[in-house]
């Protein structure tokens, strides 16, 4: 069985071709540039050819136009025909609380995912773009729909309310969703897989640290709580994002510096994080590199950033009575042994016993790095999130 996933940006879209039976991948790539005078499209083969096409894509369709030629291309191509391809998943952004697991598009599915704009008005309409080019273009193929807030709907309502008045919830449905929810998912019982551990009795804590960084508490199975709200910007200090931030700071500014809302949008998203504190870039590598040459403001950011995770944590095991598990993934998580030793420095108190020697040497690659004795268990888990888009499109479209 071969299924095409799809994460539809606004001026991109990532794809892979997985082979459910083989489980591989066959090929993946993006189109970049939507739009834009010159768009870029870059395949890559499991077994290592490349293509480069920079040529004209005005819109998503198109995109996904030449995605799918390219799959079946003689020279480039992993498939005969469109035919092979049994079912295609979807990265969908914001399912509000209309959606609680991933689901088989219909036209009904179709309408309420548009109910959802709203509240993700960047993310949603190029999520909808995708499926109704894939319909357009493959009409009798099944389309699937997995939701990165899904995986928190389980969170308890003292947990997802926001104290304004209770109207206004009801009204917009006003209250914290969190996001990365498939890769909360996916790295929580991975660790839990890889440690032999039931996934139904452990407390998990979940830190996706990428460009975007969340963290997740998942109690017997479950998210109980997550660090980013209605929107992506709250919690933890993020590449170009405040992440928690007092109101009153939003206020002022907007007052001092004339901001209207966009520009108090752009602030906060756009100009701020790790960004805004060091000066220097979004990008964590940059930022350890000028630490390293001795830059206070670099070094400023990423202790606020270590301090922020570290924060959520103890939050997080207060909020589960307790921790079992710690699990590191997303960009950062993955591959910067710093970040990681900051964030774990000092949790003896919790019981974990971290093994400095062996995190040192572990990027990009499954690999605890606590000590064998250690209480708690913290552990590195690389997401794969579109795995998990595969394999719900796999189960969703086999039943
Ligand atoms: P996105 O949220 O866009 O998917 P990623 O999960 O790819 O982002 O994470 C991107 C972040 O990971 C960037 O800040 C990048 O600097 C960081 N990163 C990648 N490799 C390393 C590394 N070797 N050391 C430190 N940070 C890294």
């Amino acid at each position: 069985m071969k299924i095409l996933v799809l994460n539809c940006g606004s001026s991109s879209i990532k794809y892979q071709l997985f082979d459910i039976d083989k489980k591989i991948v066959m090929a993946k790539g993006i189109v970049e540039k939507i739009g834009l005078e010159e768009s870029i499209l870059k395949n890559n083969r499991n077994d290592g050819d490349k293509v480069l096409v920079t040529e004209e894509i005005p819109n998503h369709t198109i995109g996904i136009e030449k995605i799918l030629n390219l799959l079946i291309d003689k020279d480039h191509g992993s498939l005969k025909s469109f035919d092979e391809i049994n079912a295609v998943g979807h990265r969908v952004v914001h399912g509000a609380e209309k959606f609680n697991s991933s689901v088989l598009i219909t036209d009904e599915v179709v309408k309420k995912m548009k109910e959802c704009i709203d509240l993700a008005p960047l993310h949603n309409p190029p999520n909808l773009k995708g499926i109704a080019a894939i319909k357009e273009i493959l009409p009798n193929i099944p389309q699937v729909g997995v939701f990165d807030t899904a995986f928190h709907q389980t969170m308890p309502d003292y947990a997802y309310m926001y104290a304004i008045p209770f109207e206004l919830y009801e009204k917009y449905s006003i209250r914290r969703y969190g996001f990365h929810g498939t890769s909360h998912r996916y790295v929580s019982q991975r660790a839990c897989e890889i440690l032999n551990l039931d996934f139904k009795k452990q407390k998990i804590i979940t830190c996706h640290l990428g460009n975007g960084a969340s963290i997740a508490a998942v109690k017997n199975g479950k998210s109980v709580d997550t660090s980013m709200g209605l929107t992506p910007v709250e919690g933890l200090m993020m590449g170009t994002r405040t992440g928690d931030l007092d109101l009153g700071v939003m206020f002022y500014l907007m007052n001092k510096e004339n901001l209207d809302v966009k520009a108090a949008n752009a602030l906060v998203n756009k100009k701020s994080g790790v960004l805004g504190i060091s000066g220097i870039s979004s990008d964590m590598r940059e930022v350890e590199e000028a630490e390293v040459k001795g830059n206070k403001r670099a070094k400023l950011a990423l202790s606020m950033y270590n301090y922020r995770v570290k924060k959520y944590i103890g939050a997080y095991a207060a909020a589960m009575g307790g921790v079992d598990v710690i699990v590191f993934t997303g960009g950062i998580g993955e591959n910067s042994p710093e970040t990681r030793e900051e964030i774990c420095k000092g949790f003896e108190f919790l019981g974990l016993d971290f093994d400095s020697n062996v995190n040192k040497g572990i990027r990009g690659k499954e690999m605890v790095i606590s000590k064998p004795e250690s209480k708690v268990i913290a552990i590195v888990v690389p997401t794969d999130e579109e795995l998990v888009i595969a394999q719900d499109t796999f189960e969703i479209i086999s039943k």
